[in-house]
């Protein structure tokens, strides 16, 4: 009996726990295969619900998994949703990502093909399956703050996104990634393009079970057609406001707007400081390894122009390196379109420090919120 984990302590990992017990044992066992003993759920918070095996906390479960006392940790994908992933958290504790494995939705219990009930459990790097990714309806913004991590406001003149190339390379990756948690409609500006309804309805199409959020300055909510505010609820989509202080006067209305509506959203704290961590000059190998793991960032996936990459600036670098006239390196990213790409390949990568990431410093200077006053300097960007 393989000694296992489930990570979560809700309804979901009671879930996962009963289909082991009732449906995968007895199938591995006629198949001759190794059977799971399922003996504790691990979460963040030890003393949430009761359950039905003891629940560890993750420091716990990092210890059991280095010393033999669990051999496997199963994911319900359900229970990894978001930015927060285990594909580094783990190899930094020494654990391997080989005695981790994802179990599938919750919807796809019901099979009795025995087949199905095997493959409901998949490597972690093999599963079609990542916790977050992102993708720009439009490079520029329309309102310009300084230190933007996209750039934003260093692009020059208008630069959205073209649906038709952006439908065939998203068909595309759905090859590699078939399941999402949480797709982020962001960019820049993402209401400013004109096509964003058929992006929301091709992203629900290819991933009906992800979460799926347009993330807006909110500078435009209150001018959106019925149009687009139709397309979201009939695909389940809602709208992340991050709340900058040129808002504060409007955001009650905007907010009563969107109630009214009948629109979910979730509205940010008001930004009023922004963080600088960029270098001109790059860091020594430790410390851009310490940057990289570090680096919240890493966990927004990416995807740009055909090709994937751990954050977005692989593809924006080139915005700061034209208005400066510097050449930081643009790279990270991974092509979809390479010949002998895999899921396995491509999610390994996306685990992995780059070249980029040498210009990221650890540090973080915090500067108070403002626009860019034009023309921009390199100290609206530099770390000091
Ligand atoms: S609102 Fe967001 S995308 Fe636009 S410039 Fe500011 S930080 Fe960048
Ligand atoms: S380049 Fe590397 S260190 Fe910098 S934000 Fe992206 S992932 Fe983080």
């Amino acid at each position: 009996m393989l000694k296992t984990a489930i990570f979560g302590n809700g309804i979901i990992s009671e879930l996962v726990k009963s289909y082991i017990d009732g449906k995968y044992n007895p199938t591995a066992k006629k198949a001759g295969g190794e059977e799971m003993q399922v003996l504790c759920f691990a979460g963040l918070n030890s003393s949430e619900s009761a359950t039905s095996v003891p629940m560890i906390t993750v420091e716990q479960l990092f210890y059991e998994l280095k010393t033999g006392g669990i051999q496997i940790l199963i994911i319900p994908k359900e229970n990894a949703l978001g930015q927060f992933s285990f594909g580094w958290v783990l190899p930094m504790q020494g654990i391997s990502l080989e005695n981790v494995y994802f179990a599938d939705r919750v919807s796809k219990m019901n099979t009795e093909d025995e087949t199905e009930i095997l493959d409901y459990f998949t490597p972690f790097l093999d599963t079609k399956y990542l916790g977050y990714l992102e993708y720009h309806l439009a490079d520029h913004c329309n309102l310009n703050c300084k230190a933007c991590e996209h750039y934003s406001s260093l692009v020059p003149g208008e630069v959205f996104t073209e649906y038709d190339k952006f439908e065939k390379d998203f068909t595309k990756f759905h090859e590699f990634i078939d399941d999402i948690g949480l797709v982020r409609i962001l960019g820049g500006e993402p209401l400013l393009n004109k096509d964003i309804n058929k992006y929301m309805v091709l992203t629900r199409k290819l991933y009906p079970n992800a979460r799926i959020h347009v993330v807006t300055n909110g500078l435009k909510l209150l001018s959106m057609g019925d149009d687009f505010y139709q397309t979201m609820k009939e695909n389940n989509i809602e709208i992340h406001i991050s709340y900058y202080p040129p808002m504060k006067d409007t955001m009650s209305k905007v907010e009563a707007f969107l109630k009214e509506k009948n629109i979910p959203y979730f509205l940010s704290p008001l930004n009023t400081q922004f963080g600088k961590k960029q270098l001109l000059k790059p860091q020594n190998d430790d410390d851009t390894i310490a940057a990289f793991y570090n680096c919240v960032q890493k966990t927004c996936n990416n995807f740009y122009d055909g090709k994937v990459a751990a954050c977005f600036l692989p593809f924006t670098t080139k915005y700061f390196n034209q208005y400066f006239d510097k050449d930081l390196p643009e790279d990270g990213a991974i092509d979809i379109y390479q010949l002998g790409l895999t899921t396995h390949a491509l999610k390994e990568q996306l685990l992995l420090p780059f070249l980029r990431c040498r210009y990221c410093s650890v540090e973080t200077e915090m500067i108070p919120w403002d626009v860019v006053h034009e023309p921009s300097t390199l100290d609206d960007w530099i770390r000091s």
